[in-house]
């Protein structure tokens, strides 16, 4: 079988501090549920209870308030305690409601009941996504609900399944990828369902063989059209804008038509079929806890709310004072300054570093050494193009910045330790939020 990859640049990134590639532990619950009602955007949920009340696992705690907000329901049963806000670090303001854990789950520990859906319409299927709160899990926590009213029903569509692992901080998903492929491929054909998609292609790193047999069998059991692709785990093959250039290839060797592609993430395909199947909201999910501060790193299956210093406790807690501190990954991490901050719907990993891991921090002069140049998968000068930001003159090509992927690819490489994708994902932000 074939493996592609994209034509230019990009890194093999390894990293032994992340934990290993086995199998989940299911984390303790935690006593206080720290239940964000922001998903994505400042768009919030408008909380349906209030302090004091009581609510059971599962109940709907928010309702969502148009593009960019999705329903937000209890991940334990207790007492709403209080409703907080916080901004979180380099991101928007967050809110949240508290419950104090107790009384007892309706779902946890107990058979799960399925519903069959071979008889439901598109449109039927579509409502529960949105019911259930469904959010894409792969870091940007937009709702799917927005996304799939986004595409118009006639368009001829793929729905790609991103099983790309090109960073060794996704180990959560591979995870769950190994512990719930029935789960994946039927979120999948559900999602092909309710977008009239023609096909499924699976996208699998090289050299994943067991994950890719998992799969193939798996999808045997559908009478749906499926393609399997293989693909370099160099960095950031994930990104979807590097994931579509493999697929156009792939298009046209094998002669197939994929058009439209409708890329996700494998839990959030396994969180559509717990919505539509099980009739579940996101309860808890897989995320990776590791980094060189942390004793014992592992895959945990955390509830929702789970506040991270209870999810460090349960790796063992610090070896000494982590330096850093993160959610995602340490090439593109978003900085945690608060250990209370809760494992949120789109929470992939959190790590802790030790001063050694991070190494020299303090930036130096530029040597003019072409390392961020040829790792940039999208062939920019970001060298240049930070020279062009932090001075005035603006460089010839200057308007190709908006093509930057904000991969941080640039940024790992360079020995003078400059903070180029930091800066150009700042100038493209702002040039954003402006409307330019
Ligand atoms: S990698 Fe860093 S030091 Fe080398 S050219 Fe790029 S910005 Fe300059
Ligand atoms: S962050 Fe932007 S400039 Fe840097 S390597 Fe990635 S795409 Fe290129």
């Amino acid at each position: 079988m074939k493996v592609y990859s994209f034509p230019h640049g990009g890194i093999d990134f390894d990293d032994p501090t992340a934990p290993v590639w086995t199998s989940s532990k299911t984390a303790f619950l935690p006593n206080f549920a720290v239940i964000p009602i922001v998903q994505f955007s400042e768009n919030c949920a408008q909380p349906v209870v209030s302090v004091g009340d009581t609510v059971s696992e599962g109940m709907l705690i928010g309702r969502r308030q148009g593009p960019g907000s999705s329903n937000i329901h209890a991940t334990v049963p207790g007492r709403v305690v209080r409703v907080v806000s916080w901004q979180a670090a380099e991101s928007y303001n967050n809110q949240a409601i508290i419950v104090r854990t107790g009384g007892s789950f309706d779902k946890l520990g107990k058979p799960e009941q399925t519903f069959g859906w071979d008889t439901l319409s598109p449109q039927e299927l579509h409502e529960l996504v949105a019911e259930y709160g469904i959010v894409e899990m792969d870091g940007s926590g937009a709702p799917l609900n927005d996304a799939l009213s986004a595409f118009p029903s006639e368009a001829a569509l793929s729905v790609v399944v991103n099983c790309v692992f090109d960073d060794p901080w996704l180990v959560a998903d591979y995870v769950l990828c190994r512990e719930r492929t029935s789960a994946v491929v039927e979120g999948a054909l559900m999602l092909q369902k309710i977008t009239g998609a023609k096909q499924i292609v699976y996208v699998i790193s090289h050299p994943e063989k067991k994950l890719l047999a998992l799969f193939q069998e798996e999808a045997k059991r559908y009478d749906a059209p499926s393609f399997f692709v293989q693909v370099r785990a160099k960095y950031p093959q994930r990104n979807h804008s590097q994931l579509e250039l493999v697929l156009r290839t792939f298009e046209k060797e094998e002669n197939v038509q994929l058009n439209t592609l409708f890329i996700q993430s494998p839990a959030t395909l396994a969180a559509v079929h717990d919505a539509i199947k099980l009739r579940k909201p996101i309860l808890d999910r897989y995320v990776a806890v590791g980094g060189s501060a942390v004793r014992n790193p592992a895959v945990l299956k955390a509830r929702i709310g789970t506040m991270f210093e209870e999810i460090f406790e349960q790796c063992g807690g610090f070896i000494d004072d982590p330096i850093r501190i993160a959610t995602g990954s340490p090439l593109l991490g978003r900085k945690v300054v608060n250990l209370n901050e809760p494992v949120t719907k789109n929470t992939t990993a959190v790590f802790a570093l030790l001063k050694r891991q991070v190494g020299v921090t303090s930036v130096r002069t530029c040597i003019s050494c072409g390392e961020c140049r040829s790792v940039c998968p999208v062939r920019l000068d970001p060298e240049r193009l930070f020279k062009s930001i932090k001075g005035s003159k603006q460089e010839k090509n200057f308007s190709r910045i908006v093509e930057c992927l904000g991969c941080g690819c640039c940024e790992v490489v360079c020995p003078s330790r400059l903070p180029l994708s930091t800066i150009l994902g700042a100038w493209n932000k702002a040039k954003t939020n402006k409307g330019e």
